[in-house]
């Protein structure tokens, strides 16, 4: 069994559905916390106890992941949440290229965030527009340039 399968293992054992093509559907990121912005004056990030899934520690990066059927929590760090993500970005961004979905799912924008491919300032926006259902004339635009973007890139 590769680590990735253990990995997406793992997370299934969390899951509400065991069926793997549940899983994008089931969880989402909801926080990034940076390590070291807990720490006390005079203690480093390594002296912390977070733990990832995976079993790896200490973590500077927190990923947490909560599962939107269950309300179980996961955390991730970097290696696992980089692993986890880009195996299902490419799902989210086939689904939004072929117009099967509206909205470009979080997963694939995170990828494109990584890839440095959105800057932060787009990604953050873009990502407070995906729980919205109404959006300013704007803000439509903005989100207008944004997939325009996403689509020529994959032309
Ligand atoms: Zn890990």
């Amino acid at each position: 069994m590769s680590f990735d399968n253990f990995l997406v293992n793992m997370i299934l054992l969390n899951s509400d559905d065991p069926n793997l093509e549940a899983l994008t559907e089931e969880w989402s990121l909801y926080r990034y916390v940076d390590a070291q912005d807990e720490c006390e004056k005079g203690t480093m990030w390594s002296e912390l106890n977070y733990t990832c899934l995976c079993g790896h520690h200490p973590l500077r990066h927190l990923y947490y992941f909560v599962n939107n059927i269950n309300g179980n929590e996961i955390l991730l760090g970097s290696e696992c949440f980089k692993i986890f993500n880009d195996a299902y970005a490419f799902k989210d961004i086939s689904k939004f290229l072929e117009g099967k979905v509206i909205r470009l799912g979080l997963f694939g924008l995170n990828l494109l965030f990584l890839e440095g491919f959105l800057n932060e300032k787009d990604y953050n926006f873009y990502k407070s527009m995906n729980y919205r259902r109404k959006f300013s004339e704007r803000q439509q635009d903005k989100m207008d340039i944004i997939e325009g973007r996403i689509r020529v890139k994959y032309m």
